[in-house]
């Protein structure tokens, strides 16, 4: 299993856990994501899409690789 996985090329992309600044609802972002992210709760943009990596708005709490 170990072998097999080495086999396979890290993403650059990842996917981000980010907070709503504004009602500090947290969700996942992935970082190159191509369209505007909104938040879920009260409708904030979390991210937008800027030349192929998305330019994360809130707050990045974790990061998942
Ligand atoms: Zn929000």
């Amino acid at each position: 299993m170990a072998e097999w996985e080495k086999l396979i090329p890290k993403p650059r992309s990842r996917f981000l856990r980010v907070k709503c600044l504004k009602c500090g609802n947290e969700q996942i972002v992935f970082s190159h994501a191509a369209n505007r992210v909104n938040c879920n709760v009260c409708g904030t943009e979390l991210a937008e899409p800027a030349g192929g990596r998305a330019k994360i708005k809130g707050e990045i709490v974790a990061v998942f690789e």
